[in-house]
């Protein structure tokens, strides 16, 4: 090859250098391991001393999100800084991006932290999602239209895994609801038939590069994912491509750099809604450590670092299965560790525990990978995963 037709990388930050994170969740820690298998120095910030990412990162600094000296601590000691949790204050990343190279950035991850403002970017981008009402008083309450009901109303912020949402069934229902949520700006949506969920991870850098990770065919439980499966079953191929075209429109739309995932509803009817984003790699995209040849916390690395992208490639069918805190407690109310001796014994098992001290249901403790050499047989070793766990598979 000659040196003409190779990316150009001068202005790439390259290993050896330092890369900072905001947040010391799971999704942290796995950038930091990614970042550091690439020869790059990592500081986590987060209040957290015992944080999942801060208790492997090279450097920890434990202060709040918004602490003046924290941040300016961050800045020297890093090269360039990402986030790994949706609602890092978007005026710390403005603060941050001063300095240095922040991605994403903050703009981007303000209109992902705000339901209202993530449908409207929908809407502008010419993707479909559910009808829904912005509820902020009293008189937006008493007006809604009765069309949304039954919907789900959510809270336009802070929402995470199921939490400030509630089912309502009519307008008293919404009514005790709203006040249930503290009467903060909530958005009130449709309740719409699922046929299925699904999501796209596109990974975009600042010279406009962008590449996707296979769909994903996601199962939620309780509002948390369950069940992730690469590649997605029941989706026909064209459906695929439509969801990858929205994901991949929406990223360009924000100039965004960085891992972005796009959540999308398959309805009864076969159409495609988008339920919501986020600015960061996801859950559902945690299968592409063990079943692709390039992850989506390396391309987080490699989108913060202005590295060429490169299209991560399935390499075997595989199926996630969350592992929440409740695996911890089928005995009753003493908490015991699940039964990993004997998991590990079947095969195709990848386990990623995060190191979070204490077990509590519905906490996210880390997530099993299952591949095999074609489809049915990762379905038979998830399907005997989850019964030695203790847990649905489907
Ligand atoms: P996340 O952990 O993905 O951030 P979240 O708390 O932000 O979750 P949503 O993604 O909005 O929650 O909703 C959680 C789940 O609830 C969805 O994956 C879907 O199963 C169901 N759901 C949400 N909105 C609707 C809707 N309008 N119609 C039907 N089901 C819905
Ligand atoms: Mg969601």
């Amino acid at each position: 090859m000659s040196d003409a037709v190779l990316p150009a990388v001068s202005a790439a930050i390259l290993p050896g250098a330092t890369l900072g994170v905001m947040g010391g969740g799971q999704l942290g820690r796995m950038f930091v391991h990614a970042a550091q298998t690439m020869g790059y120095g990592t500081v986590v910030l987060d209040p957290d001393d015992s944080s999942p990412a801060g208790l492997v990162s090279h450097g920890h600094l434990q202060t709040a999100y918004l602490d003046e000296a924290g941040l300016a601590e961050l800045a020297r000691r890093c090269d360039a800084i990402t986030t790994e949790f949706e609602n890092v204050p978007a005026p710390a990343l403005r603060t941050l991006a001063l300095q240095r190279p922040v991605a994403p950035a903050a703009d981007a991850v303000a209109i992902c932290q705000d339901r209202a403002a993530e449908k409207a970017q929908f809407v502008r981008c010419g993707v479909p999602c559910a009808p829904h009402a912005l509820i902020e008083s009293a008189a937006q309450l008493a007006g809604v239209s009765a069309t949304l009901l039954p919907g789900i109303l959510k809270t336009a912020r802070l929402g995470y895994d199921g939490k400030g949402q509630r089912r309502v069934a009519d307008a008293a229902a919404l009514a005790a609801a709203w006040h249930e949520l503290g009467q903060v700006p909530c958005l009130l949506e449709q309740m719409l038939p699922l046929a299925l969920e699904l999501s796209v991870i596109v990974a975009r850098n600042a010279q406009g590069e962008t590449v996707t990770l296979p769909v994903q065919q996601n199962l939620h439980r309780d509002g948390i994912l369950a069940v992730t499966q690469v590649p997605a079953p029941d989706v026909p191929a064209p459906l695929q491509q439509q969801a990858i075209a929205a994901a991949c429109r929406v990223a360009e739309a924000m100039a965004y750099v960085g891992v972005l995932c796009v959540e999308f509803f398959v309805l009864a009817d076969g159409s495609l809604v988008a339920n919501e984003m986020a600015p960061r790699p996801h859950n559902s995209g945690h299968y592409s450590i063990d079943a692709c040849d390039v992850c989506q916390f390396q391309l987080q690395v490699r989108t913060l670092t202005g590295l060429p992208l490169q299209t991560p490639r399935l390499h075997s069918p595989t199926v996630m299965l969350n592992l929440l805190g409740d695996l911890w407690f089928r005995d009753g109310d003493a908490a015991r560790e699940p039964a990993w001796g004997q998991l590990l014994a079947l095969p195709g098992m990848h386990l990623h525990l995060y190191g979070k001290t204490s077990a509590r249901r519905g906490r996210k403790m880390g997530h099993l990978t299952i591949t095999a050499a074609d489809a049915a047989q990762a379905r038979a070793a998830a399907l005997q995963a989850a019964a030695l766990l203790g847990i649905a598979a489907h």
